[in-house]
């Protein structure tokens, strides 16, 4: 039996560790069909597709009944527009995603799509709804084709591309000998943190979900990327109801609202300009990163 404990622990911990990440939640689902922590009410119903309106309603949130993480969380995203989340790390942010996938069900308040709450919907048509751009994505090691075109697996070659392009992939894709047919991942070639994103991005476009969550990397990136992340984010957020977990602030300064977190709580929500003006924490982290900018872009002494 103590020969069995090394290993059980490390699944224990593996098991943990993947549940955590909003990585490969599909895959993932698939794999451990029978460890849902949610399942499907009696006569669940299916989300009809179309545009979404995404509503947190008094929200409250505890992983283990001893720690609350989240209190009181109230916001809407109305149908075809973005609400940014920021606040500092352990806030709860990624929470809010893991919640809206329903990895989890809230113990007290709502979430609801188009007024319906998500304990009422079917999961597969709720999941079918929601696409996800993760943090850091993981590639299959498999061909690109194969990366991009998980996303939706039977869709053509033909809108595999047109995916690809709309992530701006295209002239990477292009100058690769093996264009889409190069092997990424653990074994084939290995992709910048942009690049991989980009896969991502045309994974969650070809999937064409009315609901995007775009939960961005924490990884500190030069400002030419940043701008490059925040064109992609809207291009890929246009006419989609979008959820964006930021961590730098500079991506989501067009965003209809942003909501600050502060230890599971609203603190601040308006849009940037009123947020600046306001001149509380979401105006302290800004000149913070601002701060951190500068000193960044300035030649090493
Ligand atoms: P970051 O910016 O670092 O990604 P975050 O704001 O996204 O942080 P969350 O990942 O939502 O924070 O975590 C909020 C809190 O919930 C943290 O204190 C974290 O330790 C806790 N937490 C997250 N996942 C679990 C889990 N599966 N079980 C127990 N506690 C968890």
């Amino acid at each position: 039996l103590i020969q069995l404990y090394v290993p059980l622990n490390f699944l224990g911990v593996l098991y943990r560790e993947i549940r955590q990440s909003l990585t490969d939640i599909e895959r993932m689902f698939a794999l451990m069909h029978q460890h849902r922590e949610v399942a499907d009410a009696p006569g669940a119903l299916a989300l009809p597709p179309g545009p979404a309106s995404v509503r947190f309603e008094h929200v409250d949130f505890a992983y283990d009944a001893k720690r609350p993480i989240l209190f009181d969380v109230d916001f809407e995203i109305p149908a075809g527009s973005t609400v940014a989340v920021v606040g500092h790390s352990g806030s709860g942010k990624s929470t809010l995603a893991r919640l809206l996938y329903r990895f989890y069900d809230v113990q007290q308040g709502a979430i609801r799509i188009n007024g319906h709450d998500l304990r009422q919907l079917g999961q597969h048509s709720l999941r079918a709804a929601i696409g996800i751009v993760p943090q850091d994505t993981v590639l299959f090691n498999d061909t690109l084709l194969y990366n991009i075109q998980y996303g939706r697996p039977n869709a053509s070659r033909a809108e595999v591309e047109a995916a690809a392009r709309a992530a701006q992939l295209e002239d990477f894709i292009r100058e690769l000998p093996d264009g889409y047919g190069t092997r990424v991942g653990e074994r084939g070639l290995k992709l910048s943190g942009g690049e991989k994103q980009r896969v991502a991005i045309a994974r969650a476009l070809l999937k064409n979900p009315a609901i995007l969550i775009f939960d961005e990397a924490t990884s500190a990136l030069d400002s030419k990327t940043e701008k490059a992340i925040q064109a992609q984010i809207e291009r890929a957020a246009e006419g989609r109801t979008a959820l964006v977990i930021a961590h730098r602030l500079s991506t989501i300064m067009d965003a209809d609202e942003i909501i600050v977190l502060e230890a599971g709580r609203i603190v601040e929500r308006g849009r940037h300009a009123a947020l600046l003006a306001r001149g509380g924490t979401y105006a302290q982290m800004w000149l913070l990163q601002q701060q951190e900018e500068e000193e960044a872009a300035a030649p090493a002494a």
